[in-house]
């Protein structure tokens, strides 16, 4: 967008869809398809009825037959959504999708592309239709182009985990009280280059049966990302790059100084995490690997020793019990056994 703000409110009805600005909001994978038409619960009047809010895909229009008794296009939703005037919604959906409105529209992306992030967000011409979720499943995720506002970093799930206040505002957690994380911690998840392309939303404390413990955006795909790498490739490598499973075990060992940790957001090190942890590494570089210490773990840290073992000196860690993981160690405990696993 020019600095002047000028904004084609037509241009932008017809460049951007109703789709996009429900994917943009996290709000998508609450919504069924049928046909020409999505629907789902209200997210301007934050309704619970399933069925109350229904968008024509053809029309790019939405209606709420709920609480809101209205409808209307793009800019009237973020207008309503955001509590905005119709000229800053424009505004708004220009910044977020960055669309090219005079040129033509972009080549599709080859899933076969290198991984090297793409310079801002890939905007999508109306016309080009939308990639089946096949289609996707080896590209690299496409980053959010937002930011989740207005989470509450004081939950008291967060402290009551042992997080510093240092910890949780670097990683950007909060608990989240609408769209799709409602209810659940909210954890960004960054690319290589540090954009958000997912958030996990962590539900606090033992979920109820039927509820996943841990949720993520449609279509994300944990496999292709490893969780704080950009971080992680800032440290310098006198230290080792510790591997971990998970969030908290990631962001645990940050906050105890151990800056250079990466997760693997599961016990398993999938093909493309192997190549950006490669592509990360110096030369003798060393890793530790510390999974948890359970049946999943230790195959998984055999797996990662083999497969990065010829890249680095790769060191396993062994937890001294059965069942630990990294954040039921303190500090001390953990740099000690760092240290001497080094
Ligand atoms: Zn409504």
């Amino acid at each position: 967008m020019p600095k002047s703000k000028f904004v084609d409110f037509k241009a932008v009805k017809e460049a951007i869809t109703i789709e996009q600005v429900l994917e943009h909001y996290g709000l998508l994978d609450q919504f069924k398809r049928s046909g020409d038409s999505l629907s789902g619960p209200c997210p301007i009047h934050k309704g619970e009825n399933s069925t109350q809010f229904r968008v024509s895909i053809s029309k790019n229009c939405w209606n709420c037959f709920g609480e809101c008794k209205r409808g209307g296009n793009i800019l009237d939703f973020v207008s309503l959504t955001e509590d905005v005037s119709i000229r800053e919604a424009a505004i708004r959906i220009s910044d977020w999708f960055k669309p090219t409105f005079d040129k033509p529209a972009p080549k599709p992306e080859s899933p076969n592309a290198d991984q090297k992030p793409k310079q801002g967000k890939a905007p999508r011409a109306k016309s080009t239709p939308k990639p089946s979720s096949d289609a996707q499943e080896t590209g690299p995720n496409k980053p959010l182009g937002f930011e989740l506002r207005n989470l509450d970093a004081e939950h008291p799930y967060l402290l009551g985990r042992g997080l510093t206040e240092e910890g949780i505002a670097e990683f950007g957690l909060g608990y989240c009280d609408n769209g799709s994380m409602l209810g659940r911690i909210v954890i960004p998840i960054q690319n290589v280059a540090g954009q958000i392309v997912a958030y996990a939303g962590r539900w606090p404390g033992d979920p109820p049966e039927d509820t996943p413990k841990y949720k993520f955006p449609a279509g994300f795909r944990k496999s292709m990302e490893v969780f704080n790498l950009h971080r992680a490739q800032q440290v310098g490598t006198t230290v080792p790059l510790v591997i971990v499973e998970g969030f908290f075990d990631c962001i645990h060992l940050w906050e105890i100084g151990l800056e250079r940790v990466v997760g693997l957001m599961g016990s398993q090190l999938s093909k493309p995490q192997e190549e950006l942890i490669v592509k990360s590494l110096h030369e003798d570089d060393h890793i530790i690997v510390m999974l948890d210490e359970d049946e999943a773990g230790r195959t998984g840290r055999e797996q990662v020793l083999q497969r990065l073992a010829i890249r680095a000196f790769v060191k396993v860690f062994q937890f001294p019990q059965e069942g630990q993981q990294p954040t039921d160690l303190s500090g001390d405990e953990l740099r000690e056994l760092v240290g001497g696993a080094e």
